[in-house]
């Protein structure tokens, strides 16, 4: 690994949580990276409206929110990276984060992956998850190459990562269970000509033998048809903490939320939590922030070996 991915904290997440973990550490000289998966699928993008959060004047959308979030941890020097966590190791003083191309490498790591995730909801989904059915399309999307796939959602994410499959896939349906997509008609992915979008559409169930093969669908009317298909990416959102690519490391509490002490460490010396992956009772932005703060607090006392938290008032 090159001197360049070596990291003294990496943030995994890119929401309220994450950023303010990132203008924390960067602003104490932390060499600080914050890998995103996208800065559109957490919770805060999606939130249309904002005003509870204290110091706006005016309601603002999570995504305007979010973006000064972002321009602030930039200016302190944090680095920002559009690349999905799939995978962790911990347990060393060097923690390790990987991505589909790339290593990296930190004194401390803060989780701020949100609660997006859900639970295998559609009959055949939790059966055939790694067999053609995927929650991520850049990390699978080549192994569909000239074959059949759908998408199951309609959030900017879901047309997004559609569009990634179309590069592959003969063809995408974008399979929609409402009958407006949450992005603009003008949206680039939209235009492509191998991806379909089916309105007012829900899978009922997926079927197959050693792989998927076809999906049963059933429209807003109740009627009832089938599809043949050979891949099926689901981007439909519940409120289950995003641990996917922790694979079972690390204390965890009641649906699956990070156990997290008064400073937000973790049951891994080095490895903190913030926001709505943890197992916090109230899940607002002013909440995710303020755990941000605790965590980079914490990170950057277990990296110096500080007995007392350092804070720098300007
Ligand atoms: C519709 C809606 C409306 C809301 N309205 C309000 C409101 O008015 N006021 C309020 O205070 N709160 C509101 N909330 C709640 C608030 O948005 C959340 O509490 C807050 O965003 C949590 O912040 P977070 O940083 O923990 O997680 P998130 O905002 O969910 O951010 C998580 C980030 O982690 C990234 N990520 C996930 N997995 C990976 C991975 N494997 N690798 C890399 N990155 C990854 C995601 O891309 C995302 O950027 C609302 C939530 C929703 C859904």
């Amino acid at each position: 690994m090159g001197s360049d991915n070596l990291y003294d904290i990496i943030i995994i997440g890119g929401g309220p949580a994450g950023l303010s973990a990132a203008q924390y550490a960067s602003r104490s000289k932390l060499k600080t990276l914050v890998l995103d998966k996208s800065s559109t699928a957490g919770a805060m993008a999606y939130a249309t409206l904002l005003e509870n959060y204290p110091g706006l004047t005016k309601p603002v959308t999570g995504k305007e929110l979010l973006d000064t979030f972002r321009q602030q941890a930039l200016k302190f020097g944090a680095e920002y990276k559009e690349a999905q966590v799939i995978g962790m190791s911990l347990e060393g003083e060097a923690k390790e984060v990987f991505t589909m191309d790339a290593s990296f490498s930190a004194k401390a790591v803060i989780i701020a992956t949100g609660s997006m995730g859900r639970k295998a909801a559609i009959k055949g989904e939790a059966e055939f998850l790694g067999r053609g059915v995927s929650y991520c399309a850049i990390c699978d999307a080549a192994f569909f190459k000239g074959r059949a796939v759908c998408v199951l959602g309609d959030s900017e994410e879901a047309v997004k990562e559609a569009g990634v499959l179309a590069r592959f896939a003969k063809i995408v349906y974008l399979i929609s269970p409402s009958q407006k997509l949450k992005v603009e008609s003008d949206y680039p992915a939209l235009s492509i000509e191998n991806l379909k979008v089916i309105f007012g559409t829900s899978v009922v169930s997926i079927e197959g033998s050693d792989t998927v093969e076809r999906i049963s669908l059933k429209d807003s009317s109740g009627r009832e048809s089938a599809m043949q298909m050979d891949g099926v990416f689901v981007y439909m959102h519940g409120t289950k903490p995003v641990v996917d690519f922790l694979q079972g490391a690390l204390e965890r509490g009641e649906n699956d939320c990070i156990v997290t002490g008064r400073m937000t460490e973790t049951s891994i010396p080095g490895v903190f939590a913030a926001g709505d992956v943890t197992c916090t009772e109230v899940r607002q932005v002013v909440i995710a922030a303020a755990q941000g703060c605790f965590a980079a607090l914490a990170a950057e006392k277990h990296i110096t070996g500080r007995k007392k938290t350092k804070l720098d008032w300007h």
